[in-house]
């Protein structure tokens, strides 16, 4: 080989190393990264769990506590105590998933979610089982209020998943609409709804599509974080990114240096 070509050939090696064949996914890799191998990870969301149980224990201790906007309890007879949880990157952990994804340089998209869904072999969020146990120790049924579309019946993936985790509670699944007031509404209809718990502004409150929209919804609402809404960090995707789309030069220009 000459060493032009020797050259040429050098520079194309280096070229792939710089940039991954999509590198449109490459701005995921760090997000994955944080979730998978941080202990700031871990340490955000056990703290979450750890705060979301003190909460559990007011919460039991105080008539009239509520944590459901869609809920209605004046004048009601007492309900059974409940909570409501949404289930990825709140219990379940699909990093994994979102791995594959980043070393195939590709995007998300619902044949691929599919698949791994099927698989049965997301992880669990740190600080999840213990949360959960204190919960149905306490005698509070749990919830899980998820767009993951499941068939009910034993040989549910999702439902088999859980069950290996070791993990107490009862699915309610996508059914029409991806918006889950309607869904918190009909818990909130025959249990007092002590907490929310989830990773997208979605799990608490039908969230707003523009940022600066969203950002008023945090100044009506924000106060119920820490109190009785808990969210676990999600720096990987959600409701917060739809806005951006895949449009890199969009989210550069979003960035406020
Ligand atoms: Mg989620």
């Amino acid at each position: 080989m000459s060493r032009f070509f020797l050259a040429l050939t050098l520079a194309a090696l280096s070229a792939t190393a710089q940039a991954p064949a999509n590198s449109k996914t490459y701005e995921s890799v760090d997000a994955v990264l944080w979730t998978q191998t941080s202990a700031e990870y871990q340490a955000n969301a056990r703290q979450v769990y750890v705060a979301a149980r003190a909460a559990l224990d007011r919460a039991l201790a105080t008539p009239r506590w509520v944590a459901a906007l869609e809920a209605n309890y004046v004048g009601a007879q007492p309900l059974p105590p409940a909570v409501i949880l949404d289930l990825d990157e709140t219990v379940l952990d699909n990093s994994a998933y979102r791995a594959q994804l980043a070393k195939a340089g590709q995007r998300f998209t619902e044949e691929t979610w599919k698949k791994w869904v099927m698989e049965s072999r997301a992880g669990l969020v740190p600080g999840a089982r213990e949360f959960l146990l204190y919960a149905r120790m306490r005698g509070v049924t749990i919830y899980y209020i998820t767009n993951r579309e499941c068939s009910g019946d034993a040989s549910d993936p999702t439902r088999k998943n859980l069950q290996a985790l070791g993990v107490p509670g009862a699915l309610i699944c996508r059914t029409g609409t991806s918006d889950k007031s309607p869904r918190r509404s009909e818990v909130a209809g025959m249990y007092h709804v002590l907490l929310l718990i989830g990773d997208d502004l979605n799990d608490f409150v039908t969230a707003a599509t523009t940022p600066e929209a969203r950002q008023k919804q945090m100044e009506q609402y924000g106060s119920l974080f820490g109190d009785r809404w808990f969210i676990l960090p999600n720096a990987m995707y959600g409701s917060w990114d739809r806005f951006y789309g895949d449009d890199l030069s969009k989210k550069l220009s979003a960035l406020k240096p």
